[in-house]
């Protein structure tokens, strides 16, 4: 099927074509490992995996996901640098070396982060490559160098500053956000990696060394800037480096639309001649209360939080993928209760389907069903469309009285969705265990041993003690079984 995605470079629908004929090329700006990622940065992951498996399973494509690990910046630097309050025993010992503090200090989050995309069903094997910015200083110089080469940039006491005013001379900066010229004063410059449009300005490529902190050995036309990256250049080397330039489409949260991606086009653009991406893709954000949910505003989850709430985490992931990416996500307790409980409905539809005692006279129609909900799917991963498709055929049909070959069918088609939703169980209904209580089973054994002692009478006065307590005992070849009345 055709897919169309809403591109944020013109606010319409664009059909995904693969650039170079065969594969889709995919980059999603990927965690800042200083902390625990909470669930609103797993709203952006989250969207990003809907993304690549719709593009295979709807799409037909083939798929190169890339996703990075921003493992150098303000933050990872902060926190991992000597005396951080930060600094965990499990991290191991810090050193005198702030890189190697730094790596010990994200390598920890990384991990972290692995174990809680896994628990959302994020599947490591889906990406084609999840490259650290660490391991890309070298390509990041050269492409400083050259925008630097090009005029497009300057040294100011240590840093490299691209410059906007002789970028806009070229080519537009703005063309994610519109940005309010008027209070633009050229030279002006901004150090850090996160601002506010406001303050847009000439940003830094790379950040002269401070004392104390992780740096590269650098040097551009003979003047010395040892020191480190900044943040968007990172993803416009590595994006390049790994998929090549333009590749089909990039994913990253609404906040990363400025400065992080505007600053991104501008970097690739005056290095490389080309605009990055043909299709850029922006998720909305999870709120709570109406406020987007942030470490800085203290009002987050993450994953482990809530599975200490007893919340499973593939409730979290139905959940998000219930709500259209393109809309704000309010998390609620009861919004997630009630994605549990629709995710429950399908699932015991689907157990239904596996019930293969007994044949209806019902066809049903399942090609119907499956070209109504892919479509919905391909059309901007409209995945409330698509799920009320599947709720309406639900609640109008008995699975009782569906044909065997209907069933069957119908089996394959939830085999596929689940290829994308990866929520449900495609099987048999597992049996319930029963859990019997210690002192029933005390009792059963001590009846076990008078019956072989021939002590009928008490054996059958513990039996019914064993009855009055709501168990029966059956007795069997090789010994006995006990069950909870009426089951
Ligand atoms: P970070 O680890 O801060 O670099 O963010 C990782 C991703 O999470 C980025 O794509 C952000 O845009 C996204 N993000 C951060 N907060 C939220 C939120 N409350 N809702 C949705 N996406 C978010
Ligand atoms: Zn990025």
């Amino acid at each position: 099927m055709e897919i169309y995605l809403h591109n944020s470079l013109n606010g319409k629908l664009s059909h995904v074509v693969p650039l170079d004929g065969s594969t889709i090329r995919m980059y999603s700006c990927g965690p800042t490992v200083y902390n625990y990622a909470h669930i609103g940065n797993m709203r952006s992951f989250l969207f990003a995996d809907l993304l690549q498996r719709v593009l295979r399973v709807v799409g037909g494509f083939k798929v190169h996901w890339v996703m990075n690990i921003t493992n150098i910046d303000d933050k990872t630097i902060r926190d991992s640098a000597i005396g951080s309050k930060e600094w965990r025993k499990e991290m191991g010992e810090q050193s005198n070396d702030p890189l190697d503090n730094l790596l010990k200090f994200t390598s920890f989050y990384e991990k972290e982060f692995f174990d809680d995309i896994t628990k959302l069903k994020i599947n490591l094997k889906h990406f084609y490559k999840i490259p650290k910015a660490t391991d890309y200083i070298l390509q990041i110089q050269d492409t400083i160098k050259k925008i630097y080469n090009r005029g497009l940039a300057y040294y100011s006491a240590g840093s490299i500053y691209f410059n906007v005013a002789e970028w806009r001379k070229i080519d537009i900066y703005g063309k994610l956000f519109k940005i309010d010229f008027e209070n633009f004063r050229a030279g002006d410059r901004v150090d850090s990696d996160q601002y506010e449009k406001e303050q847009a300005a000439d940003f830094a490529l790379w950040k002269a060394k401070k004392p104390g902190e992780p740096y590269w050995e650098f040097e551009i036309e003979g003047q010395r800037c040892d020191g480190r990256p900044g943040w968007h250049i990172e993803c416009s080397v590595m994006e390049k480096e790994i998929l090549g330039l333009p590749f089909d489409i990039h994913t990253g949260g609404i906040d990363l639309k400025f400065p992080h991606h505007e600053d991104e086009i501008a970097q690739s653009k005056a290095a490389f001649g080309i605009d990055p991406t043909a299709i850029w893709c922006h998720n909305e954000f999870l709120e709570v209360e109406g406020q987007k949910m942030s470490k800085s505003l203290g009002n987050f989850f993450t994953l482990r939080d809530l599975e200490k709430k007893g919340i499973d985490p593939l409730d979290i992931r139905f959940a998000m993928l219930s709500a259209h990416y393109g809309s704000v996500y309010n998390f609620t307790f009861n919004g997630i209760a009630a994605a549990r409980k629709a995710r429950l409905r399908i699932q015991d539809f689907i157990y239904s389907l596996f019930d293969e005692d007994i044949d209806g006279s019902d066809k049903v129609d399942e090609d119907k069903l499956k070209h109504n909900v892919f479509s919905e799917l391909a059309n901007d991963l409209h995945t409330p469309k698509a799920l009320a498709h599947i709720f309406t055929f639900i609640n109008n049909t008995d699975p009782k009285s569906i044909k065997l070959s209907s069933k069957k069918k119908l089996k394959a088609f939830f085999l596929e969705l689940n290829k994308i939703f990866d929520v449900w169980q495609l099987d048999k209904k597992p049996e319930e265990k029963i859990l019997i209580p210690n002192n029933i089973l005390k009792l059963a054994e001590e009846r076990f041993q008078l019956k072989k002692e021939k002590k009928f009478d008490l054996a059958d006065k513990i039996r019914k003690e064993i009855f009055d307590s709501g168990y029966v005992i059956k007795d069997t070849k090789d010994g006995y079984e006990i069950n909870k009345i009426g089951e």
